[in-house]
């Protein structure tokens, strides 16, 4: 990666890191997708319980196989008959994994969901939330990450998951309400009330989408 985004990508973080820590969270600073896996690692204790609501950030910097292989109790939700299960077990886990859908440089999360077993576990339930954070997702300000969230993100997952939505065929939001929606909740993290549950690992490579 060319020198001078390495260097922005640092001092952003910065930015981020400070930001989160002003709203009772924890930022963290991995400059390659190693560092990333190791410092969620050193988040996650082994034995820890471990769920996740879609993350392919997690997947991207090898975290999930790792997790697979070791000593931990993953809830796998995708190799379970009995998803429900999977989803209730989210809320009583040790750690959860996310991605952000966006982020503002001031440490605001921003994550869009249609099932919502995701956004509602980032919310409450999960004694740990570890997100995984591609420097491509940190935003501006609030709208600009909403933006991101239904423009970038959306039309994205909504492809990948072959659902029927104006921005699958368009690849913008067009504000629908289809029966595929996957913008049924918004959720905007602005503040933690338990310190040490939200846990921010931003790497400076681009991740998830
Ligand atoms: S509201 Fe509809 S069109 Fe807009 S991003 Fe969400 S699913 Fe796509």
């Amino acid at each position: 990666m060319n020198e001078n985004i390495i260097k922005r990508n640092e001092l952003l973080a910065q930015k981020v890191i400070k930001g989160l820590e002003s709203r009772n969270m924890s930022g963290y600073y991995a400059k390659d997708k190693e560092e990333a896996l190791k410092a969620a690692l050193e988040l996650i204790p082994e034995g820890s319980s471990v769920t996740m609501g879609g993350c392919m950030s997690a997947h991207e910097i090898g975290l999930v196989e790792t997790l697979k292989m070791g000593d931990y109790n993953f809830i796998d939700r995708d190799a379970t008959e009995d998803k429900r299960a999977a989803m209730l077990a989210a809320y009583d886990a040790d750690v959860f994994l996310s991605s952000a859908n966006a982020m503002t440089d001031d440490g605001v999360l921003v994550n869009i969901d249609g099932n919502s077993n995701r956004v509602s576990a980032i919310a409450q339930g999960p004694k740990k939330v570890v997100f995984i954070v591609g420097m491509n997702k940190v935003c501006s300000d609030t709208d600009a990450a909403m933006k991101r969230a239904r423009n970038v993100a959306a039309p994205i997952n909504a492809q990948r998951f072959g659902l029927s939505t104006p921005c699958a065929k368009t690849g913008a939001c067009m504000n629908c309400k289809s029966p595929d929606t996957i913008c049924c909740q918004f959720l905007i993290t602005r503040f933690s009330r338990h310190k040490d549950r939200i846990h921010v690992v931003l790497v400076g490579e681009d991740l998830g989408f």
